[in-house]
């Protein structure tokens, strides 16, 4: 018995070296993936309660030639934690500012698009500064841009946070609380936020049809959202079910594998060029 308790120890042990050599050999790659240019984003097309197209969120992609295509829920969380996610979210910013150039010239129409901000990224004390720096180089309209942060940013100093998310709004820039619902929040405190929408997780949207006390849950958030002027936008929306009693319960905007996947830029210009657009 004892034996077979070391034996499992030492299997758990050597697991957890695996997982770290691996996390380690990630992260070398991701460091040479930055300056290598296997890095690239998606955008995943955005619609109206009213059916039209109006933007997209953009998503980080990595194609690395040993690893493969590593998922973004993998490697964020490591850059996170070693300190590379500043120059990736930099690098992210000016990405997402090239292509919307591109694809507003070649669809002669602007559209939204959604940038992923990490906590780190945000609470870098450069971060504002040096998003206006690349706004400014490429040319960047920036009225067509939300910051999408999750609520854990609001764990770290209010005092910091608020006015900065204040500064930002009033540039014309909004902002959206991604994953609403899964992490720390207060709806007190949602009240003093300066947020133009709510992304209801897809966790929520997932059991929305089958789920009556889920249900009841996103019709609350939608009613709280509502009554604070924020546009609510529903995620992973799979299902024509699931739209429609979304949008029965007042949500204005969706975005999921039922309208559409992630797109290349190039993609996203073809979609957007055959389907109704705002
Ligand atoms: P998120 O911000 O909640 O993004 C939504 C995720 O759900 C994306 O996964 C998207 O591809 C996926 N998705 C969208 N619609 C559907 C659907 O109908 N069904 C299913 N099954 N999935 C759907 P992705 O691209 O793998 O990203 C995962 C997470 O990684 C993101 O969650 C976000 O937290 C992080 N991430 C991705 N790109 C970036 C980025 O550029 N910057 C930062 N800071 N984080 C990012
Ligand atoms: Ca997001
Ligand atoms: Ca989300
Ligand atoms: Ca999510």
């Amino acid at each position: 018995e004892s034996k077979k308790i070391k034996n499992s120890a030492h299997i758990f042990a050597s697991e957890m070296q695996e997982g770290f050599l691996k996390n380690i050999t990630i992260e070398q790659e991701l460091r040479k993936a930055i300056s290598n240019h296997e890095l690239f984003m998606v955008y995943q097309p955005q619609i109206t309660a009213e059916g039209f197209y109006y933007g997209a969120e953009a998503l980080i992609r990595w194609n690395s030639p040993l690893l493969g295509n590593v998922p973004p829920d993998h490697f964020i969380p490591l850059a996170e934690a070693s300190g590379l996610m500043l120059k990736i979210g930099r690098l992210i910013v000016e990405m997402v500012c090239n292509d919307v150039n591109e694809l507003h010239q070649k669809l002669q129409h602007p559209f939204h698009v959604s940038i992923n901000i990490s906590v780190r990224q945000f609470m870098d004390p450069h971060f504002l500064e040096h998003m206006l720096h690349v706004f400014k180089k490429t040319q960047t309209q920036y009225l067509n841009i939300t910051l999408e942060v999750t609520e854990n940013l609001f764990i770290e100093d209010l005092h910091y946070i608020l006015p900065l998310l204040h500064q930002i709004r009033d540039m014309g820039i909004e902002i959206s609380m991604d994953d609403f619902g899964t992490g720390y929040s207060s709806l007190s405190m949602l009240r003093q936020l300066p947020i133009n929408e709510l992304k209801i997780d897809k966790s929520f949207v997932d059991t929305i049809a089958h789920d009556v006390a889920s249900a009841k849950m996103i019709q609350n958030i939608i009613t709280i959202g509502k009554n604070l002027n924020m546009h609510l936008l529903a995620e992973g929306v799979e299902t024509k079910e699931q739209k429609d009693i979304l949008t029965t319960f007042g949500c204005d905007r969706f975005q999921g594998y039922y309208f559409s996947k992630p797109l290349p830029k190039e993609e996203l210009f073809h979609f957007f060029s055959k389907h109704p657009f705002t």
